[in-house]
């Protein structure tokens, strides 16, 4: 019979995995994974995915063993692999998932169609999420959503025919090989499918009963939200799997718990979310490189300031939550979606940087790095879409909202741990009397603010508001609403077109 091949790529798991049961169904199958190097050398990637990746090779290759299998792990460029496969051991068919990745994995893809046709290999490639390939319209899109989700479960086969390779490495590449230069976060959540299991256990059964409510606090946010988004990036669980096991969970909850199901009929909406972001990148790949909205195009390129991008990432902005985040980042890899909002922000509007640059940061910095929500939210946030109301995240404010007495500001920044409450979130007004009294000289101990916030604030929405009151400008925002705005159930029903899970997204948060 002859041999399929399953390519694994951001789908770590055998359950729930379509490509796999339907090579499995054909008979023999050879299971691989390649590590690319033009992919891991984008400015998008970081020793952390690394890292979480080749955990979740190794679990994926212990469920492969169980079913008398094994994974093969092969380093080069994927058609050279592919071509060097064929070779070896001649094959029919190729299966993989639908990626929705960045631009290189977008051309990598249309090279390995081209190779597939050249060399009469049958290339099937299967949804594993809710976005829709050669979408036509946005409307309807919801319900196709349900039908995604609702459908069965593709089944893990009982036992695989294996073919293994005599040349395959099977060996892990380490970072430094890869040209991976950046610190692992040492508290970053680990990967594979037996821990995602656990973390979607421990968050169905108790930690969701404070996602209402839980979710904004950078303080009760990490165990409030799920912190499933790194497994479902790489697919350690399939999304349908978590929709699934949380209405389960719900309809198990007794009528008095209200408060939990309303939390967990938030968090299955972030599902649908999840899937309308990445749709967009689907639609539109350029929106990685290029606004949404083509009429802020020049408004921030020009004007990039080294020094203020350099105070961002180094966490020396002189503002504390903001610096706070970035040093939970670099210990984490995860900081919750209004922290993430107000660090775009910052960049955007007080110190003026262009999401591009920002967004390839912050992509090495989250462990949960999926470019379709990445970027739609770098562009929401930075307000280049045209089609969202500037959201401008105050540090100072959201601190006092969220941060009250200090704990995660101390936790995160040492140095002001002794500041008092009075002077903690705006240090720069201590007065000579109280820096000699808590040891932090401004300027030396703690950065003065990179710039007068207010200020340079007030002049950044202007320029943003001046450029959106243009006709030409206000002409676009039509088209962007039709091709990415999400419809509401009404306006489904209506054809009314508006963007509405965007408008939902900023109220709820
Ligand atoms: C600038 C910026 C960049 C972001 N980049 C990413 C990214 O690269 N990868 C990523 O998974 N999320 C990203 N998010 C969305 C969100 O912050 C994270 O999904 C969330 O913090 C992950 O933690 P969680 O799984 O505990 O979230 P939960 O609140 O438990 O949400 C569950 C899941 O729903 C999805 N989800 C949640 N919020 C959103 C949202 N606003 N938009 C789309 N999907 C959502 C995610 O898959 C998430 O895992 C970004 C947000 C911002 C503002």
């Amino acid at each position: 019979m002859a041999l399929s091949v399953v390519w694994f790529k951001r789908d770590l798991r055998v359950q729930d995995h379509a490509a796999l049961a339907a090579a499995a169904a054909r008979g023999p199958v050879l299971c691989l994974y390649v590590f690319e190097p033009s992919v891991w050398q984008q400015p998008d990637a970081a020793t952390q995915h690394l890292h979480f990746v080749c955990e979740s090779l190794c679990d994926l290759d212990q469920s492969l063993k169980a079913l008398g299998a094994r994974l093969t792990v092969v380093s080069g460029e994927v058609t050279e692999v592919l071509e060097q496969l064929l070779l070896a051991q001649p094959f029919e068919h190729l299966h993989s998932h639908e990626e929705t990745g960045n631009g290189v994995t977008y051309l990598r893809d249309q090279a390995v169609q081209r190779w597939c046709r050249e060399r009469g290999v049958i290339w099937t490639e299967w949804p594993q999420f809710g976005v829709v390939r050669r979408l036509r319209s946005r409307d309807g899109w919801a319900r196709r959503w349900e039908a995604h989700v609702r459908a069965p479960q593709a089944l893990a086969p009982k036992r695989l025919q294996m073919v293994s390779l005599p040349w395959a490495e099977s060996e892990m590449p380490d970072a430094a090989g890869l040209g991976l230069s950046d610190q692992d976060p040492p508290q970053r959540q680990r990967g594979g499918r037996v821990l995602a299991a656990e973390v979607l256990h421990d968050f169905l059964n108790e930690r969701s009963q404070s996602y209402r409510g839980g979710i904004s606090s950078p303080l009760s946010a990490p165990t409030a939200c799920s912190r499933l988004s790194p497994y479902l990036a790489h697919g350690c669980l399939s999304l349908r799997e978590v929709v699934r096991a949380t209405r389960e969970r719900l309809a198990a909850l007794p009528p008095e718990a209200r408060h939990h199901r309303l939390g967990l009929e938030a968090f299955v909406s972030r599902l649908a979310w999840h899937c309308h972001f990445i749709q967009k990148l689907e639609d539109e790949p350029e929106l990685e490189w290029r606004n949404l909205h083509r009429g802020y195009d020049g408004l921030r390129e020009d004007h990039f300031n080294p020094a203020h991008f350099a105070a961002l990432t180094e966490g020396r902005t002189g503002w504390p939550l903001v610096d706070a985040c970035v040093a939970m980042l670099r210990e984490t890899g995860w900081v919750n979606f209004r922290m993430r909002a107000m660090l775009v922000s910052v960049a955007a509007y007080p110190l003026w940087l262009h999401w591009r640059p920002v967004g390839e940061w912050l992509a090495r910095q989250f462990l949960d790095y999926e470019p379709g929500i990445h970027w739609s939210q770098l562009q929401m946030q930075s307000g280049t879409t045209g089609i969202n109301t500037t959201r401008v995240y105050n540090p100072i404010k959201q601190a006092k909202d969220h941060d009250p007495q200090g704990h995660f500001v101390r936790r995160w920044l040492p140095v002001l741990r002794r500041v008092p409450d009075a002077w903690l979130l705006e240090p720069w007004r201590m007065p000579p009397s109280v820096q000699a009294r808590c040891g932090v000289r401004l300027g030396l101990d703690w950065p003065l603010p990179v710039v007068d916030l207010e200020y340079a604030t007030r002049e950044a929405k202007t320029r943003l508001h001046q450029r959106r009151a243009l006709p030409e400008v206000k002409a676009g925002e039509a088209d962007i609403v039709r091709r990415h705005g999400s419809r509401s159930r009404a306006a489904e029903q209506t054809g009314r077109t508006r963007s509405a899970a965007e408008a939902a997204q900023q109220s709820l948060f």
